[in-house]
Parts: structure tokens; sequence; C-alpha cells
């Protein structure tokens, strides 16, 4: 059995939706750490470390029970609710840079998220068991398509259907997770315009840095929704 014309065209959409995902994911994560390093340069008018930042927000907003710790990994800043901590990497911890008070205050902000219940934070936290169950049988859909029926990729089967199913799954987390994490950064963007702790300059340069990091988030739901398009193509070729 060779390959029609529609296979051939569903393995080109295949190939160009692959490379479309793989420099959106590479694009976005170099955009991001090339501001982040750019503005690791600047120091700020009000000199404070991440430390400091994040501590001044946390307690401005009333919240006492949440820790700010410094982790050794570069770049792996994040808060986790079940411990109550925002972990900070050393140059996010210790310096006063526009970018080390751009990730500082966003984690404190997934924490102010955390603590006021936000609908969003939790939507996304309720999603992720269903966005890993969902990673696991996306790649074992794949695999026992390739493995057992290679021909059904290009036809209208039920396991293109799972597998639409499967990717919405993954399409809504990540998603969730770009608004959730839009929403930290804005509200941090927020905080510093109200209390003024950053000069006009500065609170632009701050917006970069956390543009640049919702990127990734972005591009990560872009990447899930590329996805889809073999599948719908395949689904229209076939019927
Ligand atoms: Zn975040």
């Amino acid at each position: 059995m060779g390959l029609g014309t529609n296979a051939l065209i569903v393995i080109g959409v295949f190939v160009f939706v692959f490379v479309l995902t793989i420099l959106a994911s590479v694009g976005s994560h170099y955009f991001f750490r090339n501001t982040y390093d750019k503005f690791t340069k600047y120091t700020t008018i009000f000199a404070k470390s991440g430390q400091k930042v994040a501590e001044e927000i946390l307690s401005l907003k009333g919240v006492f029970d949440i820790q700010v710790e410094k982790v050794d990994r570069h770049l792996s800043d994040n808060f986790n609710p079940k411990s109550k901590i925002i972990s900070l990497s050393p140059e996010v911890f210790e310096n006063n840079t526009i970018s080390s008070q751009a990730v500082a205050s966003h984690e404190a902000f997934h924490a102010i998220q955390y603590k006021t219940q936000s609908k969003l934070l939790r939507f996304r936290t309720w999603l992720v068991p269903f966005a890993g169950v969902a990673n696991f049988l996306l790649v074992g859909i794949i695999v026992i398509s390739i493995l057992f029926t290679p021909f059904s990729l290009f036809q209208n089967t039920p396991l293109i259907s799972a597998f639409i199913v499967v990717d919405c799954v993954l399409i809504l987390f990540q998603g969730v997770s770009a608004i959730t994490e839009i929403d930290a950064s804005a509200r941090a963007i927020r905080y510093f315009k109200e209390t003024r702790s950053l000069t006009k300059i500065e609170r632009a340069t701050f917006k970069k840095v956390l543009i640049a990091a919702g990127s990734t988030y972005v591009s990560g739901f872009f990447s899930a929704l590329l996805t889809l398009i073999p599948f719908i193509i395949i689904i229209s070729l076939n019927n």
C-alpha cells in the first residue's frame, strides 16, 4: 500500500507544525533569556534585592505565613503552595536589578493569588493531574499508532478522535497557565505603579522582562493549539 496524496499532505502538515512548535519554544525561551540577562545589568533607584521586594509585597498584602528562600539553581524561581515557600535563584534573591525585582515580584503575586484563592490558580491546580494524564496518553496514542497501525495516522480512526480530545485538555491547561502567569505579572506591574517604587523608565523595562517571561507560556499554548491542525486536516480529508 503506497502513500496517497492525502497522506503526503498530512505528513507535510505534521512536519510544518513540528518545526513551528520547536521554533516557537526555542524562540520564546531565547527571547526571555536574552531580555532577562540584558536587564540583570541595571540596578534600580531604590536598590532592593529580589528577596526584599517579595517580602515587602507579602507584608503589604497582609501575608505572613509564606517564606522567601534562596535556592541554588539558576532561573528556577517558583512559588510552592504546598510548602508555602517562594524559592528564588541566587541572582534574583540577592541582586537589586530590574530582572531580579521583576521575577521576585511575579512569584510573590503567585503567592498572593494562592492566598486570595484566585479562581484562575485554583482551576490551574485542579487541571494539573488531568494535564499529566493527557501528556502520558498523547505519547501513548502516538506510540501505539506508529507501532501497530501506522497507516491509521492518515485516516479518520477512533485514535485520531482520542488524540484530539486529549490534546484539548492540554490546550485548556496551557491556556489557563498562560492566563495565570499574565495575571501574576499584571498584578506586579500594577503594584510597582501604585507604590511608585520604580521610575517610569524602570517600570517600562520591568514590563519588558515580564512580557518576555510570559511569552514562553503563550508559546506553549499556541504550540498545543497548532498540534490539533494535522488531526483536523485528517478528519476533513476523510470526510
Ligand atoms: Zn509564574
